[in-house]
């Protein structure tokens, strides 16, 4: 690492840190954000940060699951077309509503679906199998005891644990929790992370450039990717190359931040301010790691809160952001896997990189018959932002090779979902 640049040979590996390593600095560093009892709404996508127990059954009365009648089975056993067993109707269950009463030897009351079911009755005779006649209800056919009722407790009893801490809040988890009265459970938030972009050059997507000027990318690649990701970005917008003006956006969002990604200004050349910035705090370090995209990185903690300065090439801040600062937002928010998904395919063509570094190149993957296949979608060069909007994976090709030919089996992480 105390390799001078001007000697630096670009492609060796030498005096770089490896990706490994590089990943392992920051997730060290990085904790599940500290968890927040928050409205289902919000609590929705975050991680689950205590058991919840069920405090009553699910559900906590039993109901008649058909329109009919609620009588005692005992009473009706004989029953059959020919033979009807006839009942007084000595009341009505109604949904939502407490039975007043009880069913009593010779009684029935009448029940809608979904009602409570009346003390003294333990089945339900379906209204397909009854003859209603005034107050009396004549039984065509028996119901065994339970028959029809949705008993208490049957989805969940008290005292059983609904959703284990560590699992993330789905739908089903979520109409869960809302039936068992847990409306604001405890969880790991999202991030919210401020994103700045650093670089005189750099305009709005909605301005012409003049000569030399560059539309900010980079802000709109991180926002997308961190909502993906499940944070919440905030862009704070075009700062100048200028070691005041980055300080003080930075330090303006202290309050309204759990993360920072600025990107630029990280390499050597004499405008790189975010180095400047942070020179004498001691608490962001700089360092190169062997890899293509993406060498130069900063990371560290600013006031506790993790800050990751990427280069400025659009494919480094892509690659950067799958490698270093996904998997340290999954581990902030308390999820378990921290890792994209990835497969094994066979390179289509040659791909070449760097000797002495993990090369990321960008790759569009498919499922073939005989397996995955990945086609390169263009150069290496970390300037190529279309060739990333055309992959759907990264191939990495490891240290120490150079060359990886076409037909050879590549590790490809899937950073899209198949179907889009
Ligand atoms: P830097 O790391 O600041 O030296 O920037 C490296 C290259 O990335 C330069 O060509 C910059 O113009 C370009 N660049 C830096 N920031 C952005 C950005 N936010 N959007 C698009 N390109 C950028
Ligand atoms: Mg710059």
């Amino acid at each position: 690492m105390a390799t001078p640049d001007h000697i630096h040979d670009h492609d060796s590996g030498e005096g770089l840190v490896p990706v490994d390593e590089a990943r392992e600095r920051v997730l060290s560093t990085i904790k599940p954000l500290q968890p927040l009892a928050l409205p289902l709404t919000e609590a929705y996508g975050c991680v689950l940060a205590e058991s919840l127990v069920a405090e009553r059954n699910i559900p906590d009365f039993a109901s008649s699951a058909m329109d009919g009648f609620a009588v005692r089975s005992s009473e009706i056993a004989s029953a059959t077309t020919t033979a009807p067993v006839e009942l007084r109707i000595v009341g009505r269950a109604v949904i939502g509503e407490r039975p007043e009463g009880t069913v009593g030897g010779g009684e029935a009351f009448a029940i809608a679906t979904g009602a409570p079911v009346p003390a003294g009755a333990d089945t339900i005779a379906p209204i397909e199998t009854c003859e209603v006649a005034g107050g009396h209800v004549r039984v065509l056919a028996p119901s065994i005891g339970g028959k029809h009722i949705r008993p208490s407790g049957e989805d969940v009893r008290a005292g059983e644990t609904l959703v284990q801490a560590g699992r993330r809040l789905q739908a089903p988890e979520l109409g869960l929790l809302a039936t068992a009265g847990f409306a604001h459970p405890l969880v790991h938030p999202r991030p919210r992370v401020v994103v700045l972009s650093t670089g005189d050059e750099l305009i709005p997507p909605s301005r012409n450039p003049d000569y030399g000027q560059v539309r900010d990318s980079n802000a709109y690649t991180l926002f997308a990717a961190l909502r993906e990701a499940g944070a919440v970005p905030t862009i704070a917008g075009i700062v100048p190359d200028d070691v005041n003006a980055f300080k003080e956006v930075v330090f303006s969002h202290l309050t309204q931040a759990d993360a920072f990604i600025s990107s630029g200004g990280v390499s050597v050349g004499e405008r790189d301010v975010v180095k400047a910035a942070f020179f004498r705090r001691g608490e962001v370090d700089f360092y190169r790691v062997a890899m293509q995209p993406g060498m130069p990185q900063g990371f560290g903690k600013i006031e506790g809160k993790p800050y990751f300065g990427l280069p400025g090439n659009p494919v480094s801040v892509f690659v950067s952001f799958e490698t270093f600062i996904r998997p340290a937002l999954m581990k902030m928010m308390g999820r378990r896997h921290l890792f994209r998904p990835e497969v094994t395919a066979r390179l289509e063509e040659d791909v070449t990189g760097p000797i002495g570094k993990t090369q990321f190149a960008r790759v569009r993957v498919r499922r073939t018959k005989d397996g995955w296949v990945a086609a390169p979608t263009g150069g290496r060069g970390s300037n190529l932002i279309a060739t990333v909007a055309k992959a759907n994976g990264l191939a990495i090709v490891p240290p120490g090779t150079q060359t990886a030919p076409g037909g050879s089996q590549v590790r490809v992480i899937l950073f899209r979902s198949m179907e889009d």
